[in-house]
């Protein structure tokens, strides 16, 4: 008899360390976590996704930190699911599975062009400014003028506002060395915000719209009657929208009111235009839009429609950033239109069957719910999936009082030969990164490619 419930976590983000905690808080379950991440660095998108120059919201990784430290845990890095181990290796070796892999692809605008050099997506431009090992490799050529962020999410936001920084800025942050040597060099101009709809649909959040009120070296430009609400949206603003959007369409006016001051750089906000092609000879040199209105539709909401206008302007650089998207894992059902694991309060359901639970597999956070929400939102999404488990697999299982000892995943790990890292491993690198920043008063100097930071781990072992 083994008197612990052993729970395998896939994926090492906010939502896999709050399952943790999570699962460490039941008194009166006695249970161990194995937390599989297939880099070598924990803390998903808090590492690679969490722009460079907001070092606070970071701090989050202290709580993750002290989850880690429970004597329950074990963080099993450089293991990948689907590669190194298998739905059916964790269903032999641990009574339940959690998968909280996040929502690493991108969705494509679906129109020609967006293949050319030039054109890429959000997510890559992203990850490789934060030192994801998969795109550290990635080439952006800031030689150009103009660049094209396509979306008003705080994502775009957040590219937009790293193209438009003053270098110097940027380099007292953590963002990937490599990165910062290419944004020195930039030559970029004019960086353009759009979106299909209106100020007041608009995605981002205050708190990131406010930062571009102080960017020293980048005017901030607004179309000139782009704030001047028709009846409906005023209508809107007043009855139905909240704080956010009031105090987003605030700034705006306060952001149009400020008189260009000749800085290096501008950012247009460019509302109601949607992207129709983007054209180059084998690079990106033009973009084609078309200019849209708002139409109010039969549920009462205020939906962009495509007008006669159509502008074409010059670029040099694309970028898409209109939503991340789930990717599919072996061996779990999975749905193409939201990029979700399909699920009930986290318990995965099989389409294809019926719909009937699974009932040892369970999801939490983006894969979860899909793309969207702030770090804290992984929460009380995790916590409902941990208490799914608890209330269904878990109890069954106690009360059939079936609890067999299960074999322990390191013998498979070593019989495969795969190079797993610790998180005493982890805490290696970590000093060593932020040993490397201080001496450049920087908060850590990231290691970039995975055999590096295999490298540190056997040098500091
Ligand atoms: C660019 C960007 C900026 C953001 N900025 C903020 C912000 O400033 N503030 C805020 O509150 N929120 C921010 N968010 C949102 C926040 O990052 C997400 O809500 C959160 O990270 C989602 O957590 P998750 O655990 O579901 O996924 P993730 O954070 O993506 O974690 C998933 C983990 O699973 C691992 N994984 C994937 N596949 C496998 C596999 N096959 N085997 C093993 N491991 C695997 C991944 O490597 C990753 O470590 C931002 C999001 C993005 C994209």
């Amino acid at each position: 008899m083994n008197s612990f419930w052993k729970i395998a976590v896939i994926g090492s983000g906010p939502a896999g360390f709050y399952a943790a905690g999570e699962l460490f808080r039941q008194q009166s379950w006695d249970i161990k976590v194995d937390m599989f991440e297939r880099l070598p660095t924990p803390f998903g998108l808090v590492r690679g996704g969490v722009a460079p120059d907001h070092q606070k919201i970071k701090s989050v990784t202290k709580i993750y930190s002290r989850i880690a430290e429970n004597e329950n845990f074990r963080f099993f890095g450089n293991v990948e699911f689907g590669r190194d181990i298998k739905q059916s290796d964790l269903l032999e070796h641990y009574d339940a599975v959690i998968y909280t892999v996040g929502s690493p692809a991108d969705r494509a605008l679906g129109i020609p062009g967006e293949d050319l050099s030039g054109s890429h997506s959000a997510t890559e431009f992203v990850a490789w400014y934060n030192g994801h090992p998969d795109f550290r490799e990635h080439k952006f050529d800031l030689s150009v003028k103009y660049a094209f962020v396509i979306g008003m999410g705080n994502v775009a936001l957040d590219v937009a506002r790293i193209l438009a920084k003053n270098p110097e800025e940027l380099a007292e942050t953590d963002i990937a060395d490599y990165a910062l040597k290419t944004l020195r060099k930039s030559q970029l101009e004019d960086i353009w915000l759009v979106g299909r709809r209106g100020p007041l649909q608009a995605a981002f959040s205050p708190v990131e719209l406010r930062e571009f009120l102080e960017l020293p070296e980048a005017d901030v430009m607004i179309e000139e009657n782009a704030l001047e609400l028709d009846a409906e949206s005023q209508h809107i603003l007043e009855t139905i929208s909240g704080k956010d959007t009031k105090k987003n369409i605030e700034i705006l006016k306060q952001m149009s009111a400020m008189a260009a001051s000749g800085k290096k750089r501008k950012v247009h906000f460019l509302f109601l235009a949607s992207p129709l092609e983007i054209s180059g000879d084998g690079k990106v040199e033009k973009i084609r839009m078309v200019r849209n209105q708002l139409v109010k539709k039969e549920d009462g909401s205020l939906r962009p429609q495509a007008t006669d206008k159509i502008v074409e302007e010059d670029a040099g650089l694309v970028f898409r950033s209109i939503g991340y998207h789930g990717k599919p894992l072996a061996d779990l059902p999975f749905d193409q239109k939201s990029g979700t694991i399909p699920n009930e309060f986290g318990q995965v359901k099989d389409p294809e069957n019926g719909n009937l639970l699974r009932n040892r597999e369970y999801v939490a956070g983006w894969i979860k719910r899909g793309p969207s929400g702030v770090i804290g939102t992984n929460k009380q999404d995790a916590v409902e999936t941990v208490h799914r488990m608890l209330e269904t697999f878990l109890k069954e299982k106690m009360e059939s009082g079936k609890n067999v000892s299960n074999p322990d995943i390191v013998l498979l790990l070593e019989k495969r030969k795969v190079e797993f890292v610790s998180f005493a491993d982890w805490k290696l690198l970590d000093a060593h990164e932020i040993e490397a920043g201080q001496k450049q008063g920087r908060p850590r100097v990231k290691l970039t490619s995975t055999a590096e930071m295999l490298e540190i781990f056997c040098q500091k072992r």
